[in-house]
């Protein structure tokens, strides 16, 4: 049961780099938008210490700080920015419609236009040290995180593409890089897995697995097992990568939207358009390819243009 309904122009939900960027043009294109932030404020970047690769802040700076920021100026126009879940969709499929998103199964938004930022989620192996030891040596990113293992030595943990890129990003930077594929092969495409074979500091162990992360506040190592001779091994890193796959944030889409295989939601060539009039996505929800919050920031921006030139159609 609701028990509140309003009407806007243009509702965001999440608050990663896509949605405070899309927040920041549609509040000056005088959209008033209204974001509801996801539980976690801030998206992805808050999990991660130093950002080092964005531009504007030659010195790096802190994940969460850098949102706080992005929360600020997306404020400073007038952007209401509410701490809320996105439960339940009614989208219209009419040009012109007006789209109904449930907030914390309570309060009705109705929207002429919907920004759809609610990001991916890091998938993890669920290991009590792995988990207890995030942020002090275990990350899901290595092009956040991999500088700070500068000349160090590091495990990678997959072997889809991601793992493979991972591991070769890393091995630029790293001393040595162990890649542990659980299979007797990788899934990652042929070219990866050249790039991977031709990169002299990475060793690969297949049939391997994580048995677990060594160390109390930081990582000093890790246990791997191979799963056939079930021998055990430990093997002394600063670093642990898990790169096991991406999960979207598109649960309550599923059914509604065009979505791939793997949940990421399918937008019109180089726009932001999903297959529902006045209804975008930007940012991670959207790309499993590039995922950076700089990219993400790029299409927030494309979502608002996208949601004014919509509106601006309409009348
Ligand atoms: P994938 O789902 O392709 O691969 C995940 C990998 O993690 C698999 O090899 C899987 O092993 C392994 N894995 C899963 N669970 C575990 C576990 N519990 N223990 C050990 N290993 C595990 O995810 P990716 O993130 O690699 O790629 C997602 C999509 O993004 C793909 O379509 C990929 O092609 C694309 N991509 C493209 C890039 C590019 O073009 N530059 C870069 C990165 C991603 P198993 O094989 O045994 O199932």
């Amino acid at each position: 049961m609701s028990d509140t309904i309003e009407r806007i122009k243009c509702l965001i939900i999440g608050s990663g780099p896509a949605g405070y960027t899309a927040a920041i043009y549609a509040a000056r294109a005088d959209l008033k938008p209204v974001m509801y932030t996801g539980m976690q404020m801030g998206g992805q970047l808050t999990t991660t210490t130093e950002v080092d690769n964005y531009p504007g802040y030659p010195n790096g700076t802190d994940g969460t700080a850098m949102m706080e920021d992005f929360k600020n100026q997306a404020e400073r126009f007038g952007t209401e920015v509410r701490f809320g879940l996105a439960t339940k969709v009614d989208l219209s499929k009419e040009v012109g419609g007006i789209h109904k998103v449930t907030i914390d199964e309570t309060t009705i938004i109705e929207a002429e236009t919907l920004i759809i930022s609610t990001g991916a989620t890091a998938k993890y192996l669920g290991l009590e040290s792995e988990q207890r030891l995030i942020g002090g040596g275990v990350s899901a990113c290595a092009t956040c995180d991999g500088f700070f293992y500068k000349g160090q030595d590091v495990v990678v943990i997959g072997a889809g593409d991601t793992a493979a890129e991972e591991a070769t990003y890393l091995a630029n930077i790293c001393r040595k890089v162990t890649l542990l594929v659980r299979k007797d092969y990788m899934r990652a495409s042929k070219a990866m897995q050249h790039r991977v074979e031709k990169t002299s500091n990475i060793e690969v162990k297949f049939n391997t697995e994580l048995d677990e992360v060594i160390g109390n506040n930081v990582v000093e190592g890790v246990r791997a097992i191979n799963n056939i001779t079930k021998e055990k091994e430990v093997i002394d890193v600063t670093g642990v990568f898990i790169a096991i796959g991406h999960k979207p944030n598109t649960e309550i889409f599923k059914g509604v939207l065009d979505m791939d295989e793997t949940g990421y939601l399918i937008t019109e060539g180089k726009s932001t358009k999903t297959n529902f009039p006045g209804v975008f996505a930007s940012g991670d929800v959207q790309d499993k390819e590039y995922r950076q919050a700089v990219t993400a920031a790029g299409t927030g921006c494309m979502a608002a243009l996208d949601s004014e030139r919509y509106l601006g159609a309409l009348k």
